[in-house]
């Protein structure tokens, strides 16, 4: 017996869950496929940052951004029961004077304002004698909570099917794949996009990165999460995150020693106790030269849609874009042009 839905989302990562939730929230019938793999989603630190730390700058709609997430949160709130925002603020560890200088000069910018704080925090458990400065505005996301709940509210809704989504099964003209019919199908598979004949030649890389999960032998104060080289905060079982690096020429799906090393000596740098690695987990964010999402339609086959390049910002990204994607499929609304599959055509 042939099942009709609106519409099928191939993936299971912010770009999918953030999509899905557009389709939740306005009745729409879907199907989400998801293969049981680890995204790069599940992965991530779930940082959620108006500011770009390392010069301290700020991005394309940050502000606009960070409020459409509250937004959202508070929607899938009310049909998951809970909140998956963590609303400690990102404290950033100076390296020396001439950067709390650079800090203070930024936070009079009027793009900057918002995020940068004036007010200096010192903190007990780590090395930091150019004290912190505290990002207003950002906060993380309890990852897994996020991931756990939206899976189980999909599958209690028969929203999932749990398969790998098989291309050659597909039949655009027809728009039906195996026994399910469909108006619209969005793939959002990260770097696995380039497995998919149709739109392999998206110009998404892979940037590879690793994180671990630590065991510290003194705790890090209130929950705050610390960034020097790379975040650190504290997991809901009592360990830490710490990463994750930067890496765009790995392609292997193997850790990498030489990332853990480098993990490990940035940690030991600036935390002064012992601690112990528990676990080492690496992902592929699908990044963009232009640092933008890609959001689109198949040149050919007005039935299929990417949605993928979301970057460092998955959650920010992904959240915000879907919203665009989603009034472009209901209801025809131009698609950024910032972000649109045809800058490329
Ligand atoms: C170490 C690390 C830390 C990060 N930290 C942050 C952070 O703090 N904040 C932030 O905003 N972003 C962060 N990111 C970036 C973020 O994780 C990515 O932008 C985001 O994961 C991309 O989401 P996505 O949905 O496009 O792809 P993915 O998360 O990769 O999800 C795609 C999913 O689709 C599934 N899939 C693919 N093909 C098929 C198929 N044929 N059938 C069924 N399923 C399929 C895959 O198995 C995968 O699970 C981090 C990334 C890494 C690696």
């Amino acid at each position: 017996m042939t099942k009709s839905v609106e519409y099928i989302i191939v993936g299971d990562g912010y770009a999918a869950m953030f999509l899905a939730h557009q389709f939740i929230k306005n009745n729409k019938s879907f199907l989400l496929f998801t293969e049981g793999k680890k995204s790069a989603s599940m992965v991530s630190a779930g940082m959620i940052n108006p500011a770009v730390l390392k010069r301290f700058t700020t991005f394309w709609l940050a502000q606009e951004q960070i409020d459409s997430l509250k937004n959202t949160m508070t929607e899938i709130k009310q049909y998951t029961g809970q909140n998956y925002l963590i609303e400690k603020p990102i404290l950033r560890v100076f390296h020396d004077e001439k950067e709390k200088e650079l800090w203070l000069k930024k936070s009079d910018d009027e793009s900057l304002k918002p995020f940068l704080s004036k007010d200096f925090v010192k903190l007990n458990s780590v090395k930091n004698p150019f004290d912190c400065g505290v990002v207003n505005q950002s906060a993380r996301l309890d990852v897994s909570g996020f991931f756990i709940d939206m899976m189980n509210f999909l599958e209690s809704q028969n929203y999932l099917i749990k398969e790998k989504f098989e291309y050659k099964l597909l039949i655009p003209t027809d728009s039906t794949y195996k026994d399910i019919s469909f108006k619209k199908i969005i793939f959002a598979e990260g770097m696995a996009v380039k497995e998919n004949p149709f739109f392999a030649e998206i110009p998404v890389h892979q940037n590879k990165g690793h994180h671990l999960e630590v065991q510290l032998s003194v705790p890090l104060e209130e929950g705050f999460t610390i960034k020097k080289k790379h975040f650190i905060f504290p997991l809901n079982n009592g360990n830490y995150y710490y990463g994750g690096t930067y890496d765009r020429e790995q392609i292997h799906h193997k850790i990498d020693d030489a990332a853990v090393e480098k993990l490990t000596n940035a940690l030991a740098e600036f935390y002064p106790h012992d601690f112990e690695i528990k676990e080492v987990k690496f992902g592929f964010r699908p990044t963009v030269k232009d640092r933008r999402p890609i959001l689109g339609n198949h040149p050919e086959f007005g039935n299929l849609y990417v949605f993928n390049g979301l970057g460092a910002r998955g959650i920010l990204n992904g959240n915000y874009f879907s919203i665009n994607l989603y009034h472009h499929l209901e209801n025809d609304e131009e698609i950024q042009p910032e972000v649109d599959l045809k800058r490329f055509q």
